[in-house]
């Protein structure tokens, strides 16, 4: 297999992904004195996590908000010299309800009628009592983990409450904000576990909490400080194809065959979301219920909007750029300006099946029907930016959606106690995966540094 154009290199551990997770894994194994080799398919670091240029406006395309919670990628930032910066949050916010009405509110209730504030205390109370009897590592032990894994989120939500409005908005928290897929195609123990993950419901209700912080340079720039610690260990333009591996000697003989290198190593940590596994060739095939669990796995979709104006004029109208509407194309905008950026930035999402309609517009009609909901939300000058971007992940080749992967209905029940189990030598690490911190940066380096904890411990 060893050629000029594929050398083969020896290593203690392969990591396939150069993303947070991976990296992270990559940097405490070396710490504890193993050799590492990371094969990475783009050209570039980060995974999900990317900043880049574009018309003259710096954005940040993936990942990026930090929340309090969030101990292990704080830690992690604080150990890489790297700092934060909160998100401009004075003022009102807007909430437009689904008769169009828009009005300017503070707090965190949406400012509806009495009955549907009631149901919606009500549906609040309910997800954070069963999130707070939920251990995020172990979703498939909750007390009605099958009843609650068999009911869309949807139907559960409707069973909870006869008032529209509340679950449409108890809704947009977990499926257009946080699982980017509609309500009913997920089920109610998946939303819980999302709130699990986050502490609570309330937790994901409070935006002045789940989207706290932002890091000074981008959050790509947590992967880039990583990646030149590991400086030639890193391999940029190496998808991996295939993953052999036999036993040797008690022990595991793994082999890593990428574009542009071969890796032999004794452990192998496949740190891509479980929508990516099927790309790579396992010698010997995984087993059946992987091959199983792993169909069951799907990445939703969010189209993450981008939207640069000369000064964030908002904020001159006494509006902090915060809106929601579960009935509006973008359901969500807030005030996205960079760190000492004197232009101001909105940022909006058009998620599951709004996504699937925004594309099959035209360019020019998705950009005037998405920036005209931004007007909805903040004034006519928003429909008017001076820098527009759209973020699509679906068509990234190493992605394909956003933000991150969960199970169809009844699927984590069934499934998810195997799904870190590793086989052979291959161990499975990304925030897709994750406890604490689920399909967040916080939740890939906590699986980072678990899954090297463990191959630092059988390996030492
Ligand atoms: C639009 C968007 C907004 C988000 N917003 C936030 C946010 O505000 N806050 C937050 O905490 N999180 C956010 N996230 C989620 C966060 O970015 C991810 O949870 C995180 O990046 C996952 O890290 P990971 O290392 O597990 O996987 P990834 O970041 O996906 O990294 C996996 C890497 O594996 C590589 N790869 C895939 N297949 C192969 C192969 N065969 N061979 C070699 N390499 C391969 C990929 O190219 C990629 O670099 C957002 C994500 C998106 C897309």
């Amino acid at each position: 297999m060893t050629s000029p154009e594929n050398p083969t290199i020896d290593r203690d551990v392969v990591i396939i992904g150069a993303g947070p997770s991976g990296l992270t894994a990559a940097r405490e194994l070396k710490k504890a004195g193993l050799s590492v080799a990371v094969v990475e398919a783009r050209d570039r670091v980060g995974g999900r996590t990317w900043s880049n240029t574009v018309d003259g406006a710096w954005l940040e395309i993936g990942g990026q908000w930090v929340s309090p919670d969030q101990t292990a990628l704080i830690g992690l930032l604080g150990d890489l010299g790297l700092e934060t910066y909160s998100r401009y949050r004075d003022g009102d916010s807007v909430y437009i309800a689904p008769d169009g009405t828009r009005t300017r509110y503070t707090g965190e209730m949406f400012p509806v009628d009495a009955d549907t504030e009631a149901e919606m205390n009500k549906l609040i109370d309910t997800l954070d009592s069963l999130a707070a009897t939920m251990d995020p590592a172990r979703p498939w032990e909750h007390p009605q983990a099958r009843e609650l894994d068999i009911i869309s989120f949807h139907h559960w939500l409707r069973a909870q409450s006869g008032n529209e409005e509340a679950c449409n908005n108890i809704g947009l928290f977990i499926a257009g904000g946080m699982l980017t897929k509609p309500a009913h195609a997920f089920s109610a123990l998946q939303a819980v576990l999302m709130a699990a993950s986050a502490g609570s419901f309330s937790n994901l209700v409070d935006d002045n909490f789940i989207l706290d912080k932002r890091v000074i340079g981008g959050m790509q720039g947590v992967s880039l400080a990583m990646a030149s610690e590991l400086g030639g260990d890193v391999f940029l333009n190496s998808p991996a194809r295939t993953v052999r591996w036999e036993k040797n000697d008690g022990g595991y003989l793994a082999t890593v065959i990428a574009d542009g290198v071969t890796v032999s190593a004794k452990r192998v940590v496949m740190a891509v979301p479980p929508n990516l596994y099927s790309r790579v060739s396992f010698d010997p095939p995984l087993p059946r219920r992987q091959h199983q669990m792993h169909q069951h796995q799907s990445l939703g979709f969010v189209i993450k909007v981008h939207a640069v104006y000369e000064t964030p004029f908002w904020r001159e109208d006494g509006l902090s750029g915060t809106g929601f509407s579960a009935s509006s194309l973008v359901q969500e905008v807030y005030d996205n300006t960079n760190h000492d950026d004197p232009r101001g930035t909105l940022v909006g999402f058009v998620s599951d099946e709004k996504a699937d309609y925004a594309f099959t517009l035209t360019a020019e009609q998705r950009r005037k029907e998405i920036t005209a909901a931004l007007a909805e939300f903040l004034g006519d000058e928003a429909a008017e930016p001076v820098a527009y971007y759209e973020s699509d992940w679906g068509s990234e080749e190493w992605t394909r959606g956003a933000y991150a992967s969960s199970y169809d209905l009844g699927g984590l029940h069934r499934y998810s106690a195997d799904q870190l189990t590793p086989v052979g030598p291959i161990h499975w690490s990304c925030s897709d995966l994750a406890a604490e911190g689920y399909q967040h940066v916080d939740g890939a380096v906590r699986m980072g540094q678990d899954t090297a904890a463990k191959l630092i411990a059988e390996l030492a």
